[in-house]
């Protein structure tokens, strides 16, 4: 958008101080847009009675929310076409609640042991620390809960996930997810992970928040600072079409990515909005050229409200077909479809093993080439009972041991950053750093 309009529109926002705190995202916060005159007035659109209408219809009962630096995304030339208008602003279709179409999809609620914690799958539980979203998503699978109960839970109600996680071992990777968990602030958070950090089970921690998108503002380098001490930490974001890179969501990506965070993204299949492969092959190239790979590709959930955005399967089907083989395997998601009733995600792929015998695989490509994979004449099957001290593979999972230098080895060898060798207890050293000066990098233990 060009910078008259921006200064427009936050200067609609807040006269005095809007031009000026545009990047603050707390004031962007403040200033989120929740009704249909302040969207019609700040994009110069009108809508007819009727429609008026059906959209605050719409609104009672899913709301809406859009940050200003969203909105000022959206082409007002084009707004009925604008994927981020879809995407942020309600349509009366909402209403329209299938057979079949369910407020809590994913069970969700069901699986959850305690307030917050929703632990399906093995190892891992998902654990919704915020309960609020700078910008109200339309497709969100979790409309059910959309701006009815919107806040962050108190310390209280987390120690309460963080006591399940603590005792259950089996946990080892945490994925906070809400609502935003960027929503909190960085204090709030950092307690969190510092929480998370002193459970030793819990190997990783992934964020999943849409702020880089919607918010980029809100990646500070105060908060890629304090991420950066809790690693190994994850992000996952939620691009869904190429307009939403602007140079400060390519700031942000880079902000997290420069504090050494994984960065991945989550993509829903939305019907008008990307469900096209030249767009999902632009999406998925911006992503990786901003050092964050595609990790999946959701079909859209069958939650209540969503039914004008799905697809057939066939169509995210075809987005496989046209990226698998065309472009880096780095920049291909994984399309899957959360099974309804909590089943989990399950991987759907184009069919590339076309027939076999027992000997034999055949095999085409993407480029509709046929092949043979010959196996092998003979294998020997390892016969497993977990008894894993006798099995002839000897695997071994602890970590090898790297080679080391020792004695006088140390000082000649040029993989070694060793200068001198000190005797223990040498008093020359110890009056060195009596006198707090660093001691220099030698080596004096005996056994090295
Ligand atoms: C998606 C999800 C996860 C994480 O799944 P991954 O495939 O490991 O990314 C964990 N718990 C729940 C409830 C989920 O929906």
């Amino acid at each position: 958008m060009d910078e008259t309009r921006h200064r427009d529109l936050a200067e609609q926002l807040d006269e005095e101080q809007g031009y000026r705190r545009w990047r603050d995202w707390r004031w962007q916060l403040q200033h989120s847009v929740s009704d249909i005159p302040s969207v019609e007035e700040l994009l110069g659109i009108r809508f007819d009675q009727r429609q008026r209408g059906r959209l605050e219809a719409t609104l009672r009962r899913f709301p809406l929310s859009i940050t200003p630096y969203y909105l000022s995304l959206v082409d007002a030339e084009d707004f009925q076409n604008d994927p981020i208008f879809l995407q942020a602003f309600p349509r009366s279709a909402e209403l329209d609640i299938l057979k079949g179409d369910m407020a809590d999809p994913l069970a969700e609620d069901r699986d959850s042991p305690v307030e917050g914690i929703t632990h399906r799958y093995p190892d891992r539980v998902l654990f919704q620390v915020s309960n609020t979203c700078s910008m109200y998503c339309r497709h969100c699978t979790r409309k059910r809960r959309v701006g009815d109960r919107d806040y962050i839970p108190g310390r209280e109600v987390l120690r309460a996930g963080l006591d399940y996680i603590r005792d259950h071992p089996v946990v080892r990777d945490v994925l906070l997810s809400g609502g935003d968990p960027l929503m909190l602030s960085d204090d709030y958070l950092d307690w969190i992970l510092s929480e998370l950090d002193a459970i030793p089970h819990v190997e990783i921690v992934r964020i999943g928040t849409r702020m880089p998108v919607v918010l980029p503002y809100r990646v500070t380098d105060d908060l890629a600072a304090m991420l950066k001490r809790h690693h190994p930490i994850y992000l996952n974001t939620h691009f869904n079409h190429p307009r939403e890179f602007t140079a400060s969501s390519r700031q942000a990506l880079a902000r997290l990515a420069d504090a050494g965070i994984p960065l991945g993204n989550q993509t829903v299949l939305l019907a008008g909005v990307n469900d096209c492969p030249r767009i999902m092959r632009s999406l998925v190239h911006k992503l990786v050229q901003n050092r964050v790979r595609p990790y999946y590709l959701y079909q859209c959930d069958m939650s209540e409200g969503l039914s004008h955005f799905r697809t057939p399967v066939g169509k995210g089907i075809e987005i496989i077909e046209s990226l698998i083989g065309h472009t880096s395997g780095l920049a291909v998601p994984t399309y899957v479809i959360d099974a309804p009733g909590g089943g989990g995600k399950i991987p759907v792929m184009p069919q590339y093993l076309i027939s076999w015998n027992t000997n034999r695989v055949v095999l085409r490509n993407f480029e509709g080439v046929i092949t043979t994979y010959k196996e092998p004449d003979s294998y020997r099957p390892v016969f497993c009972d977990r008894d894993c001290d006798n099995c002839r593979l000897s695997l071994k999972l602890e970590e090898a041991e790297e080679y080391k230098a020792l004695g006088i080895e140390k000082l000649l060898a040029d993989h070694d950053a060793a200068v001198s060798l000190v005797p223990a207890g040498n008093p020359r050293i110890g009056r060195r750093s009596e006198n707090g000066a660093e001691p220099e990098r030698e080596e004096s233990s005996p056994g090295t």
